[in-house]
């Protein structure tokens, strides 16, 4: 798709002072900050409704926010990015507005809210906020032009600032394109290369039987250490934990700690002594299901007495520090994959703003940009905070 067309023969256009295009989270975000301002706005949506991608979030209980959102739970070339639209807009102002708008909360963990009657609340109350704006579905964007101080879309609509809230490529069956970055490359901006994160992880030679259950574990990854539950599934990991390490540059593979708090070398010795009696498969599941203990205990049905205490040590190695190369390591897929690392490079956006450092009136909002948050609602807050401040300084463009 080419979006650039060149034409002296524009006619009968509609004007707006901004047009946006996408009506998810952060697009609908900025309508609301146009239409509060007293600008006239369009926003172009390619599906027949809005904001798809939060009525499925947090199950259809949409986690809207997390009160510790800060710089640390992003990811991407430059994380800091995201401190100014955070302070400009912090998850205290999401409560608040989730508070204006009659919007039930509920905290699952501490600073984690979720919706108490489902996602299609927060939903009604953005396009509530967005009510003035003019709102196209099934939009196909055909063409963008630029003249000096101006866009002009599908030789139809002309305004003094254009808003990119397109989102990732992720979950395509809500509907996806990557036509957000296509366009942010055609007027000269580099795009870092899409992949799936917060999905499952598929591991070679996972062990299926223990598909089903789930455990606190700690992953560590690099320097990184991150404490959640894990799922094992028929073809590797998921749960929070692997969500939440698809996140990382996994190239150097990673360690399961199966029993964080545990240090089963100690414990076994410690049964030696004064279980010696026991197998190793019984003095496992004292501290791990059933089927986890057998499966490690695998043949040895020996009293944990006659069990060398190298044999343990190499057992307790692969509980407390079980390593996953990376060879064995594959992303389970956009299909699943709740968000995309890369997008547009942020060094060519203002981070006060979400201006275009190269193209005067383009702004970018959500997740279209090369930023991804943490499992938690920082996604969400990402689009809220880069939404409203595109919005507002959208809106600014056509007075100048
Ligand atoms: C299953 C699932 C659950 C999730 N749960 C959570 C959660 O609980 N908390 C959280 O913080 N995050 C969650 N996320 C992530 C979060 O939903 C996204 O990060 C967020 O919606 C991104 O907002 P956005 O506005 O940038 O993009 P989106 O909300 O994806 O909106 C982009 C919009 O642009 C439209 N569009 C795309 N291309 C075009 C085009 N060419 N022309 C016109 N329109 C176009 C799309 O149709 C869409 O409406 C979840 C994601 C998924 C997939």
């Amino acid at each position: 798709m080419d979006f650039f067309v060149f034409s002296d023969k524009i006619a009968c256009m509609e004007n707006y002072d901004v047009i946006i295009i996408g009506a998810g989270a952060a697009g609908l975000s900025a309508a609301g900050q146009i239409c509060t301002h007293g600008g006239k706005v369009l926003i172009l949506e390619m599906g027949a409704t809005p904001a798809r991608k939060v009525m499925a979030s947090g199950g259809g209980r949409c986690n809207i926010t997390n009160t510790s959102a800060n710089y640390q739970r992003y990811f991407g070339k430059n994380p800091q990015f995201v401190h100014s639209a955070l302070t400009q807009v912090s998850p205290q102002n999401i409560l608040d507005w989730a508070y204006k708008n009659k919007i039930k909360l509920i905290q699952k963990t501490p600073g984690r809210y979720f919706c108490a009657d489902g996602a299609g609340k927060v939903v009604d109350a953005l396009l509530n906020d967005a009510r003035g704006a003019d709102i196209f579905y099934n939009a196909n964007i055909t063409s963008i032009e630029k003249t000096d101080n101006q866009f002009i879309i599908n030789r139809q609509f002309i305004a003094d600032a254009l808003i990119i809230a397109t989102g990732g490529t992720s979950f395509p069956v809500l509907g996806v394109s990557d036509a957000g970055q296509k366009i942010a490359k055609q007027f000269g901006h580099k795009i870092i290369p899409l992949r799936p994160a917060l999905c499952a992880i598929a591991i070679r030679d996972a062990n299926s039987e223990l598909a089903g259950i789930s455990i606190p574990v700690k992953i560590k990854i690099g320097k990184n250490i991150i404490s959640d539950d894990l799922l094992f599934t028929h073809f590797g990991i998921g749960g929070p934990a692997a969500y939440r390490a698809s996140l990382y540059n996994l190239d150097n593979g990673f360690e399961i700690n199966m029993l964080p708090d545990i240090n089963l070398y100690e414990y076994l010795r410690n049964a030696k002594q004064t279980n010696g009696r026991k197998n190793l498969s019984t003095v496992l599941s004292e501290l791990l299901p059933t089927r986890i203990a057998k499966s490690i205990a695998q043949n040895n049905i020996n009293n944990i007495a006659d069990i060398k205490d190298k044999t343990l040590q190499e057992i307790a190695q692969n509980v407390n520090h079980y390593y996953v190369s990376s060879d064995k390591i594959k992303l389970h897929g956009m299909q699943s994959a709740e968000v995309v690392r890369g997008g547009v490079d942020v060094n060519d956006i203002s981070s006060k703003t979400m201006e275009s450092k190269i193209c005067s009136g383009l702004f970018f909002a959500g997740e279209v940009m090369d930023i991804a948050g943490d499992l938690g609602g920082f996604n969400l807050q990402w689009a809220w905070s880069s939404g409203r401040v595109a919005g507002i300084n959208a809106v600014c463009k056509k007075s100048e």
